[in-house]
């Protein structure tokens, strides 16, 4: 246990008042300002980085999946998805092969600018460079945050507030349960390098033949592509083990870690590859898969998702499959609606079974409730992002930024229709939040 000293109380200015505060400024939490703006609703929008987009652009994720059923036959995801890959697209800051699992390649650059031009654009109040620190509560009711950046701590003031920390910051400190698996998805560091060996096959080769004599555990990653610059490779080969990015202390330790396997990958490739790589760019946050996993009104389950459960309540649609890395060893499982499984351990050992039976017909999507989003502990907070209620294998489906992305729509405008009851989430019709989603340009099924 720390030593503690005690701080003296002080008044802290108000540095915005809103009917919406957003916490993190991934797409999920711009989709959630955006569409709340859209609707005329005063928004606020807090984020530590110095630009948006979260993972996609501070941690170089630049790969958004199928926003199509598992046959192609249908569009189930649109929405503000689409509207910047209409951007991107128009950038030729795109890789677009709908048809495989990467769908949509881009370059994470041009989409942070792209989500600046959106916040600019719709009027909301966006502070960059702040960090969310505390919530303040008057008489058992969320009233404002505490948040800090150069010009000291200051308050905001709203109706209605999303938790779009990723790790769920806000709802831990107002006491929303939640848990920490002990076989937490591990973290990765991601990076730019130019002339990495080509392809993944041949670099694993290489790092499973090496890799002790560079300090490397057994592992298992990817590589992908950048739009544009064919001889640079996104790289994400490597996982840190055994750490929970949720604690300081852990996530500053992981950062090291991370950093230290990219050197130690690039020093591999340098003596065995047959071409001299160059590091072009690190991301500014590691790669966090899973932190907290919050206790909300409805959890899904994996079964709800691999059986394809429609939900009354349903925001999102999805279909990428229930993908788990291992939380040690270096390997992952894939599930996947047609009740096949791939299964990845030591470094790369590839085996290939049935999770169930054949059936004559498969689930072609998934649904996510808007119940995933709400906790009777707090009747003005919205969770959106991956720490929504899914016990393990539902999160290791819903966790990619297609179906965050809708979860971020879904929050927006939730909170919009919230404030005409005091910001009452939970009371919120699912009905006529679902008709605002259509509305608004997304697809309910
Ligand atoms: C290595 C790796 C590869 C992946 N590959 C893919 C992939 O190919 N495709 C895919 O779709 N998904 C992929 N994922 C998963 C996906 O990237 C994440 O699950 C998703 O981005 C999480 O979104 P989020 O909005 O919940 O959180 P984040 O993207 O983490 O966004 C949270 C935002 O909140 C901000 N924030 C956090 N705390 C505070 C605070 N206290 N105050 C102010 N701001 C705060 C952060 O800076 C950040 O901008 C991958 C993940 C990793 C780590």
């Amino acid at each position: 246990m720390n030593p503690t000293i005690r701080e003296p109380a002080r008044n802290v200015p108000v540095i915005a008042d809103a009917d919406i505060c957003v916490l993190g400024g991934s797409c999920t939490g711009v989709f959630a300002a955006l569409r709340a703006a859209r609707r005329g609703a005063r928004v606020v929008l807090v984020e530590r980085q110095n630009g948006f987009g979260g993972m996609a652009t501070a941690g170089f994720v630049n790969c958004w999946h199928s926003l199509h059923d598992t046959l192609h036959r249908e569009q189930i995801i649109v929405g503000l998805t689409e509207e910047l890959l209409a951007r991107l697209r128009r950038r030729k800051a795109l890789i677009e092969q709908p048809e495989k699992y990467a769908s949509y390649v881009f370059n994470s650059e041009e989409l942070k600018i792209d989500l600046d031009e959106l916040v600019l654009k719709h009027g909301v109040r966006a502070l960059l460079h702040t960090t969310y620190c505390a919530p303040h509560v008057e008489n058992g009711e969320l009233t404002a945050v505490f948040v800090e950046n150069k010009n000291g701590r200051g308050a905001v003031r709203a109706t209605v507030f999303i938790d779009a920390t990723g790790d769920g910051d806000l709802a831990a400190h107002l006491g929303v349960p939640f848990a920490v698996g002990d076989n937490l998805q591990p973290p990765t560091t991601c990076a730019k390098i130019l002339h990495f060996a080509q392809p993944s096959t041949a670099f694993r080769e290489l790092y499973n033949t090496h890799r002790e004599e560079f300090g490397l555990e057994q592992d298992y990653g990817w590589q992908g592509r950048l739009p544009g610059l064919p001889e640079v490779t996104m790289v994400a080969q490597s996982h840190v083990f055994n750490a929970n990015c949720a604690d300081n202390d852990q996530l500053s330790a992981a950062e090291f870690e991370g950093r230290r396997q990219i050197r130690a990958m690039m020093d591999l490739t340098r003596k065995y590859g047959d071409r001299l790589p160059v590091l072009v760019g690190l991301p500014s946050t590691i790669g966090i898969r899973e932190t907290r996993r919050f206790m909300t009104d409805i959890i899904l389950t994996e079964a709800d998702v691999l059986q394809g459960r429609r939900f009354p309540d349903a925001i999102a649609n999805g279909t990428y499959r229930v993908d788990v890395h291992h939380s040690s060893g270096g390997g992952f499982t894939f599930k996947y609606l047609d009740g096949t499984q791939r299964v990845v351990r030591d470094g790369g050992q590839c085996e290939m079974s049935r999770w169930r039976d054949e059936t004559p017909e498969n689930p072609l999507f998934y649904q996510i409730p808007y119940r995933t989003m709400t906790s009777d502990r707090c009747p003005n907070l919205l969770l959106a992002g991956r720490m929504i209620g899914a016990d393990r294998g539902a999160f290791g489906a819903i966790r990619v930024m297609v179906n965050l992305n809708q979860i971020g729509e879904a929050a927006g405008e939730a909170a919009f229709l919230a404030l005409h009851d005091g910001g009452r989430v939970r009371d919120v019709s699912t009905q006529k939040l679902r008709h605002a989603l259509t509305e608004g340009g997304s697809r309910m099924l």
